[in-house]
Parts: structure tokens; C-alpha cells; sequence
């Protein structure tokens, strides 16, 4: 039956949007320092608690037409695409390693890489709460996963943390702006930990390059944003890391066959 083969994936979408409206509590509150257990979903105009009706991803987001279902006042959009590009996200997760542990692992990335981009972009801080256990996780992903290895793990998280260090150096150098911090730090050796060092190569790279173009977009169209807002770095290493995990690989070996001629 070829239908089974889609209820693993079924499972696995639910699953992240489960996720999704976790992490839309996470991204609200964890910024704010409240609990993330207490109280439960509440509406931030009016207070009162969401019934579960008013909680269900994706779906409670348009039948209330993006409204609170008691104060009528607008609901971001945020809620309903944090739900939807977790949901992808592990799909896609589970589509790459299949049933396997590392799934639980990249479960754990995905979670931290979508909760980062929404209270970095918003914010501009990355918590701790994530990157730290997040280099546990990343270390102990590559000692036991044979695809990365125990030296390229540790290598990646050494060098995503130093080259991050780098990275601002040369961003506050050029820009005369300080773009980066502590949380870009150790969110990099996060990634480098995942990735090893071979796709974190590939991530500076584009998460550099989409910056410095992100960077110029805005000087050319909106000047004014630039004067009093820091350009948050989280974003676009978020963004790189996705194209480096997943697809790195096919990336890399493409490079050093048509440029370097290495087969
Ligand atoms: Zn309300």
C-alpha cells in the first residue's frame, strides 16, 4: 500500500507543528522572561487564556482570520508561519535521515534554528537556553554520526566559534557597526559542532554573503532603517545553516568538481 509510506510523514508534520505552536510560546515569552510553562496561551492584548479551539496550528490562525477570538485585536503572522516552516522543517528532517536518531537530534536543531531567527530578528539576542545545550548536542551529533566524525565535530565547533570572532571583527571594521555578539558566538559553535567544519566553511560563506547583500538592499532602499537599528546576525546564519545541512553536501562535492577539478 503506497499510502502507508505518507503516514510517517504525516506523523512527522503533525509533530512539527506541535512544535511550531511551542515554539511560538518560546518566542514570545523567552525574550520577556516569563514562564514557559505558566500560564497557559494567553493573548497578549487582552490576557485572557486561549480555549484549546483557538490553539490549533495552522488551522485556529484562519478560521479566526488572524484575530483573538475575545479582543478582536490582529494576531502576528508569525504564529502561523513558525508552525508552518517547522512543520517543513522536520518534515524535511525525517526525509533526510529517515527513522533514525539522528532525527531527534535535527528535531532539536530545527526547533532552536526557527525559535532564533523570530527572537534574534525581533529582539537581537540569541539565548542561551539554546545554543549552550545546543553545543552538547552538537558535539555529541558528530561523534556519533560516522558522516561527521568526532575531529571534524570538534574542529567546526573550534572554528565556528573563532571564526565567528573573526566575523565581527572584520563586520565592525567594515561597517563601523557593531552587528555581532556572544550569542552569534556560540551559536556558531552550535553549528560547527552539527555541521563539522567542511559545511561551516560553506556556511560563513552564505551567511556572509546574504548579510553584505541584505546589508547594501537596505542602504539602497531604506537608509533610514540602517541609522537606528543593528542588522541582527542570527537570521542569516539560520538561513545558511538550512542550505548547509541539507544540502552541503551536493553543494560542496559540486564546487570541487567544476572549480577544482578534485574527483
Ligand atoms: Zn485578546
Amino acid at each position: 500500500m503506497i499510502i502507508l509510506e505518507y503516514v510517517p510523514m504525516a506523523v512527522v508534520f503533525a509533530l512539527g507543528l506541535i512544535f511550531g505552536s511551542f515554539a511560538n510560546v518560546v518566542i514570545y515569552r523567552l525574550p520577556r522572561r516569563l514562564s514557559i510553562i505558566r500560564p497557559r496561551s494567553f493573548c497578549p492584548a487582552c490576557q485572557k487564556t486561549i480555549p484549546w479551539w483557538g490553539n490549533i496550528p495552522l488551522f485556529s490562525y484562519i478560521f479566526l482570520r488572524a484575530r483573538c477570538v475575545f479582543c478582536r485585536s490582529p494576531i502576528s503572522p508569525r504564529y502561523f508561519f513558525v508552525e508552518l516552516f517547522m512543520a517543513v522543517l522536520f518534515l524535511a528532517a525525517y526525509l533526510t535521515v529517515g527513522w533514525s536518531w539522528k532525527l531527534l537530534f535535527l528535531f532539536y536543531l530545527n526547533f532552536a534554528l526557527v525559535a532564533i531567527f523570530f527572537i534574534d530578528m525581533e529582539f537581537r539576542i540569541i539565548p542561551d537556553w539554546f545554543t549552550l545545550p545546543g553545543i552538547l548536542f552538537g558535539l555529541a551529533y558528530a561523534f556519533l554520526n560516522p558522516e561527521v566524525g568526532w575531529r571534524d565535530g570538534l574542529i567546526g565547533l573550534a572554528a565556528g566559534g573563532g571564526g565567528l570572532l573573526l566575523l565581527a571583527y572584520l563586520g565592525e571594521f567594515f561597517f563601523k557597526k557593531e552587528s555581532m555578539g556572544g550569542g552569534d558566538v556560540k551559536m556558531a559553535a552550535m553549528l560547527g559542532g552539527f555541521l563539522g567544519w567542511q559545511k561551516l566553511v560553506l556556511l560563513f560563506f552564505l551567511a556572509s554573503l546574504t548579510a553584505v547583500l541584505t546589508f547594501f538592499a537596505i542602504r539602497l532602499f531604506r537608509p533610514k532603517a540602517l541609522a537606528d537599528r543593528l542588522i541582527p546576525f542570527g537570521p542569516f546564519l539560520v538561513f545558511a545553516a538550512l542550505v548547509a545541512y541539507f544540502w552541503g553536501g551536493r553543494l560542496i562535492s559540486l564546487y570541487t568538481e567544476r572549480f577544482l577539478a578534485i574527483r
